[in-house]
C-alpha cells in the first residue's frame, strides 16, 4: 500500500495558499514588516500568529519526544479530523470506517464531506470487532477511526486488536487519544515510524484543561504532515491561543496534579454510585467520565436537570440503551451529583 495513492488527486496537485508570514520565515525581532498590512501598533495582538506554530510544536516534540516535522496543530481536534477528511476522501466516492458506540463528530464530518460512513458495531466489551471490520473494508474505504480510551464507553482498546487493523487496513488509521493522559498506556506516537498509515489525534481539551482555548494536535508521518499543511488555513491557530497553550505546556506538574485529583475522584465517585439502587451497571473507566446503566435514562436524565445537574443521555446509542455518561468533576460537584442522585 502506498500512502501517495491514498491522497485525493485534487490535493496532491493543488498549489497552497503562502501567506506573508509564510515567505518570510525568520520572524527576527528587529526587523521591519511591512508585508501584512497590519495595524502597526503594538497592543500583543496586532500581528498575525505564527502560521507554522513553532513554538507550541517545539514544546511538544520534546514532550513527547518526536520530531517537530511529525507534528500539526488546528483549531481543535474538530479541525485536525476535517482537514485529515479533506485530504484522502473523495466526496460521494469513498467511505470511512466508524465503531459506534463511539465520538460523534467522525459521522458529523463524513456526512458534510459527503463521504459515507460503515458502521462496524463494537462487542459486548466495547472491543473492537476485528475481522468483521476487515471484512467491512473495501477499496474506496480511506480512514478507520479507532478511539481508545473511546468516548462515551470509557475503555481503552486491547493493543494487539489495534495493531492489526493498523497492519491489515488498507487505509489510513486514525486513533483519537484525547483521553490519553488519563491512562498508564503509552501512546501510539511511538509506533508513527513503523507505520506510515498511522495518524494519532490528541488535544488539550480535556487533561489539560484548555477546552476553551481550541487546540489539537495531529502527529504523522511528515508524507501526511505535508498534504494536510497544504490545506491548513493559514492563520488556524490565533495568537492568544498560541501563547496560552506555550504556558500550560510547559506547567506539567500542575497538569499531574490534576489529572490525579480526577483519577482519585472518579474512584472515589465509582464506589459511592454503587450503592445508587436504579444504576445497574457502572462501566470500568480509563477517562474522566463514567457510563453508567440505569433503569431509564431519559426519566432520570429529566430528573437530574431539575436538580440542576447536567450529564449526557447516551441511550439512543448502539450498545448504549438507558446509559449516561457521567463527567468527574470537582469533589464538590461529585457530592451534588451522589446527593441528588439519592433524592431521586
Ligand atoms: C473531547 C474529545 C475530543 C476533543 O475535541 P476538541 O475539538 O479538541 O476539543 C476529541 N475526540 C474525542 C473522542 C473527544 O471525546
Amino acid at each position: 500500500m502506498k500512502i501517495q495513492d491514498l491522497v485525493r488527486e485534487n490535493i496532491k496537485t493543488l498549489e497552497p495558499y503562502s501567506s506573508a508570514r509564510d515567505e518570510f520565515e525568520g520572524l527576527k525581532k528587529d526587523m521591519v514588516f511591512l508585508d501584512a498590512n497590519e495595524n502597526p501598533f503594538n497592543n500583543g495582538v496586532n500581528r498575525y500568529p505564527d502560521p507554522q506554530h513553532y513554538r507550541i510544536r517545539e514544546l511538544l516534540s520534546s514532550i513527547r519526544k518526536i520530531r517537530i516535522q511529525h507534528i500539526l496543530l488546528g483549531n481543535g481536534s474538530d479541525e485536525v479530523l476535517d482537514l485529515i477528511f479533506r485530504v484522502f476522501c473523495e466526496p460521494k466516492k469513498d467511505n470511512v470506517i466508524t465503531l459506534p458506540p463511539t465520538y460523534g463528530m467522525y459521522g458529523v464530518l463524513a456526512n458534510i464531506n459527503n463521504v459515507e460512513t460503515v458502521q462496524v458495531a463494537l462487542d459486548e466489551n466495547f472491543q473492537p470487532r476485528v475481522d468483521a471490520i476487515l471484512e467491512a473494508a473495501n477499496e474506496n474505504s480511506k480512514l478507520l477511526f479507532l478511539c481508545s480510551p473511546n468516548n462515551p464507553t470509557a475503555n481503552s482498546f486491547e493493543s494487539a486488536k489495534i495493531e492489526r487493523l493498523i497492519e491489515e487496513f488498507k487505509g489510513i488509521v486514525v486513533i483519537d487519544e484525547a483521553y490519553i493522559d488519563f491512562t498508564e498506556e503509552e501512546s501510539w506516537i511511538r509506533k508513527l515510524k513503523k507505520y506510515p498509515n498511522l495518524i494519532v489525534i490528541q488535544t488539550l481539551s480535556k487533561a489539560y484543561g484548555m477546552a476553551g482555548i481550541r487546540l489539537g494536535i495531529c502527529y504523522a508521518s511528515e508524507y501526511i504532515i505535508s498534504m494536510l499543511n497544504r490545506i491548513k488555513p493559514p492563520y488556524n491557530v490565533n495568537e492568544l491561543t498560541q501563547q496560552r497553550a506555550a504556558k500550560i505546556l510547559l506547567y506539567k506538574e500542575g497538569l499531574k496534579r490534576e489529572v490525579n485529583v480526577i483519577l482519585e475522584e472518579r474512584e472515589q465517585l465509582i464506589k459511592s454510585l454503587k450503592t445508587i439502587p436504579f444504576i445497574e451497571k457502572i462501566y470500568p473507566s480509563n477517562a474522566n467520565f463514567i457510563l453508567v446503566k440505569v433503569d431509564d435514562a431519559n426519566k432520570r436524565y429529566a430528573e437530574l436537570i431539575k436538580h440542576g445537574i447536567v450529564v449526557r443521555n447516551r441511550t439512543t446509542q448502539s450498545l448504549c440503551e438507558n446509559c449516561l455518561r457521567l463527567t468527574v468533576g470537582t469533589s464538590n460537584e461529585n457530592r451534588k451529583l451522589m446527593y441528588a442522585l439519592k433524592q431521586l
